[in-house]
């Protein structure tokens, strides 16, 4: 492990998907201050409010520092040899499909590729899924029908570039508040640039938007399909692209023509003016870039809003040239990284298809597996329940908090409550789902560990230790290849640094890869230590080594950088070498009853992260927001007898929170939003995703999190 004093070292924020590099400096006397890498290409020395406060958050307070079982402090021998016969002893007795693991975007790649490989080459299961399943799994899924793989086409640069930047169902402001400031200073240079943003509330994204399009909760799908007619009713669209490098247009656009502007006005609780506006200014710009976050993502129809996205970048040309193309920014730190290895159920390893027995067997040659999976495992939601219903009798969480932010949460607390056997890897000794273990190993924290993470962009970062472990702590990558040794797999995961299985992950990107698969860094295949401990950050592909440091140090938007876009060449990774045209009809759903009559949306605040288990040891955090929320619009506020400050009751059929009211008028009527950050151990009754239902867009299996029924009153 490299442990660096009294100099600073490059890393990476463990917060958002923007991916920003952090300068780390320990002094003497042991503080720790940081701040932004001017020489990374993600933020060039801008942090945010959570990234500027990391120095606050990494104390010893409520660490586990020693493995437990059953709340006994042990040894590592004891506790891993625990772990990996029960989990040996269930596959014999009850079959590889009897076991899980429940990861998340906060592991390294390095973490997540050996959690990857034990599961589906070894265990022979698919059942490993990720806590970003809740987060990206509808534009995994949208990007694959179009594309016929995974990809993110563009860069940063891009929204920079762009003469009109559309955001969706994106709070860009608060939750990837680097990239909206360099899109702020993008447009501050340039004022003829346009921001329109698409969201039921007027977040604080909007002090920079041109128009805001405060549509209804799920709308999206009826809003960029009336898009796609309207290009069609008025000779907007790019017909020779479409000819040369896309199939499915013709269906698509029939699909959209049932819509006309009326039905789509009604659909999404827009005037026919403003879609007529948003539709002219989209159309008379050719340099568009569609930015789609949660508001998108967290949908029973989430993976259709991608696609209806998509089709009108598809048939405008607008993809793979500068300042264009659909643009999914992640919410978690690695959650593109986890994607890369094939951390979830539904995903082989590099980009590769578990449905595709050609690639299966090249993933288990190229491991020696004797075992590889042969179909998709469960998605997160069926995970838990069939923890819940028996199926699954040994679960393995890793580096996540489920008990507090699945869906349907008292739900998911009492199946682990069930389950026979629950293993939890973390830093924290007591989160809400830590208590119900038993097995608890301590996991390096951030700081502590090192590994590589990719940023919405494709961009590969190292990040670096600059700390001891503390007490018994070990890197997650340590603790997989230790039960994976004992499970009898000692040869394949004999790995001792995560260099090895960077250099490994690498190579398999590149295994007999011709250009049929997007993911591609080939050429970090068996890197050494040396290359890795100083490894730049790169976008991928990366078939050739970057040979400098790339992009240049340049904070101002330049079309001389040459970032990498997929598709400039028009060609894509299906089997015809052309995009898909997905054709969708929007469905329409109420799911308000007069017992509860209004949508609950969830999200985020500007300074708090998930379940707060980082953030909330910060008090310079806490002050921006200081206690759990619900944003109600006035007239709703008046209709339910609520005043301003009030504390409410927010319920819906599972579950309540009792929460402060602020009546507001960026809140859409009809609709009130809370955010998911607050557990019971931050605020007597705060768990808000005890409120969310389990229901799952059919397509990639994300829960709806943002279309929720719900009930309201004063306390
Ligand atoms: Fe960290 Fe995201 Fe803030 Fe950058 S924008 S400092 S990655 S939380």
């Amino acid at each position: 492990m490299e442990i660096e004093a009294a100099r600073e070292v490059r890393t990476t924020c463990p917060y958002c998907g923007v991916g920003c590099g952090v300068l780390a400096k320990v002094a003497a006397d042991g503080q720790v201050s940081v701040r932004g890498d001017p020489d990374h290409p993600a933020n060039f020395g801008r942090l945010c409010s959570k990234g500027s406060a990391l120095a606050e958050t990494i104390d010893l307070d409520g660490r586990l520092l020693h493995p437990e079982i059953h709340g006994r402090r042990t040894g590592w021998n004891e506790a891993l040899d625990l772990v990996a016969s029960t989990f040996s002893q269930t596959i014999a007795e009850h079959g590889p499909d009897a076991v899980a693991f429940y990861v998340s975007g906060q592991l390294l790649t390095e973490d997540y590729y050996l959690a990857n490989k034990l599961m589906k080459g070894f265990v022979g299961s698919a059942n490993i899924d990720t806590n970003s399943r809740l987060c990206m799994a509808s534009s995994v899924a949208g990007h694959r029908r179009a594309f016929g793989s995974d990809t993110v086409p563009g860069s940063y640069e891009d929204l920079e570039l762009a003469d009109l930047v559309v955001l969706v169902g994106s709070n860009l402001a608060w939750c990837h508040p680097v990239l909206y400031q360099r899109i702020a200073a993008a447009r501050e240079k340039r004022p003829e640039m346009k921001i329109v943003l698409v969201d039921p509330r007027r977040t604080m994204t909007s002090d920079i938007a041109y128009m805001h399009l405060a549509i209804a909760p799920d709308g999206d799908v009826a809003l960029f399909t009336g898009l796609l007619a309207w290009l069609g009713q008025h000779n907007a669209l790019d017909r020779a692209y479409i000819t040369a490098h896309t199939t499915g247009f013709g269906q698509a656009l029939f699909a959209a023509s049932a819509l006309d502007l009326a039905a789509v006005a009604a659909a999404t609780g827009l005037s026919e003016d403003e879609l007529g506006r948003f539709y002219g200014l989209f159309a008379a710009t050719a340099k568009t870039v569609t930015v789609y976050s949660q508001g998108v993502n967290q949908s029973s129809s989430g993976t259709d809003k991608v696609n209806a996205i998509v089709n009108c970048h598809l048939a405008t040309g607008r993809i793979g040239k500068p300042g264009t193309g659909p643009f999914s920014v992640t919410g978690q730190p690695n959650a593109m990284g986890g994607r890369e290895v094939g951390g979830m159920a539904n995903m082989l390893a590099a980009h590769m298809e578990i449905e595709n027995a050609e690639h299966r067997d090249r993933v288990r040659r190229f491991w020696s597996a004797p075992d590889i999976a042969q179909k998709p495992g469960l998605k997160a939601v069926e995970m838990f329940q069939g923890v819940a219903d028996g199926r699954i009798k040994a679960l393995w969480i890793m580096a996540t908090n489920p008990v507090d932010s699945m869906p349907d949460a008292d739900a998911v607390e009492a199946a682990i409550k069930a389950c026979p056997f629950v293993v939890v890897s973390d830093v924290l000794a007591s989160t809400d789902t830590v208590r119900h273990a038993h097995v608890r190993l301590p996991a390096t924290a951030w700081g502590e560990k090192d590994g590589t993470v990719t940023n919405s962009e494709r961009r590969i970062s190292r990040q670096r230790s600059f700390l001891a472990a503390p007490g018994e702590a070990r890197p997650d990558w340590w603790i997989i290849a230790e039960v994976a040794r004992r499970m009898g797999f000692a040869e394949a995961f004999a790995h001792e640094t995560p260099a090895q299985i960077f250099g490994e992950h690498a190579a398999l990107s590149g295994f007999e890869n011709d250009g049929g698969r997007d993911f591609d860094i080939g050429a970090y295949a068996g890197v050494d230590a040396v290359s890795y401990a100083s490894l730049e950050p790169f976008q991928w592909p990366a078939p050739e080594r970057a040979v400098q440091a790339e992009p240049p140090p340049e904070p101002v938007a330049s079309t001389e950088r040459h970032p990498i876009r997929f598709f400039a060449s028009g060609h894509f990774y299906t089997a015809d070498r052309k995009a898909r045209f997905i054709a969708i009809r929007p469905i329409t759903e109420t799911r308000t009853t007069p017992d509860f009559p209004l949508v609950l949306n969830t999200g985020r605040i500007r300074d708090h992260w998930h379940t707060m288990t980082r953030t909330g040891k910060s008090p310079r955090l806490s002050q921006h927001i200081a206690e759990p929320f619900v944003e109600i619009h006035p007239a709703d506020a008046q209709h339910h007898g609520i005043g301003d400050a009030d504390i409410v009751r927010v319920s819906s059929p599972r579950g309540d929170v009792l929460v402060r009211a602020l009546i507001t008028p960026r809140q859409r009527q009809g609709g009130v939003f809370a955010p998911m950050h607050w557990t019971d151990q931050f605020a007597a009754k705060g768990r808000l995703d005890a409120l969310t239902a389990p229901l799952v867009d059919p397509v990639s299996g994300q829960p709806a999190l943002k279309h929720v029924a719900a009930h309201i009153e004063r306390f």
